[in-house]
């Protein structure tokens, strides 16, 4: 795996993922503990740790990706709102090391305590067949 990096890893297609958006630059997939139903990751294809290490031009691409990807995501799953997350260092609560941002689809009801849980992988298949983008 290049940089033992999961998230490289995902780009390259050598590790599977419920994915929901791709373009030449970015990839959307669905995290795999979500917060909430339609919890989707926003990477760029290359690697960068975080916030400070990215390039601005790639950063700008990334945050336009992740309102088309928002923008889609409300509209197909439906859900009444979102939040966007994204975390920078282990004290942040960062766990994967390559930037991410988290979309977290909100239905109005949930508690805000961010506490995931364990996704069912059959659940998670079926939603990304649903909700995927074309590039
Ligand atoms: P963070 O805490 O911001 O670093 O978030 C990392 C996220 O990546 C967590 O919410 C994990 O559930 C998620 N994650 C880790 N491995 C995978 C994977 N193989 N596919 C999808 N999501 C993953
Ligand atoms: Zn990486």
């Amino acid at each position: 795996m290049k940089n033992n990096c999961v998230f490289c890893a995902i780009a390259a297609n050598e590790i599977p993922s419920f994915k929901v958006y791709e373009d030449d630059l970015v990839l959307a997939y669905l995290d795999i503990n979500p917060f909430s139903k339609g919890h989707t990751l926003v990477i760029p294809k290359e690697h960068s740790s975080g916030l400070l290490d990215t390039p601005d031009e790639t950063l700008a691409a990334l945050v336009a990706r992740v309102k088309k990807v928002a923008s889609h995501l409300k509209a197909a799953l439906p859900c009444d709102g979102f939040n966007i997350l994204q975390n920078n260092g282990e004290a942040a609560g960062q766990t994967v090391m390559h930037i991410h941002f988290h979309i977290v689809p909100r239905y109005g009801k949930e508690d805000i305590s961010f506490i995931s849980q364990k996704g069912d992988m059959d659940e998670l298949k079926a939603l990304a067949d649903r909700i995927r983008m074309e590039g």
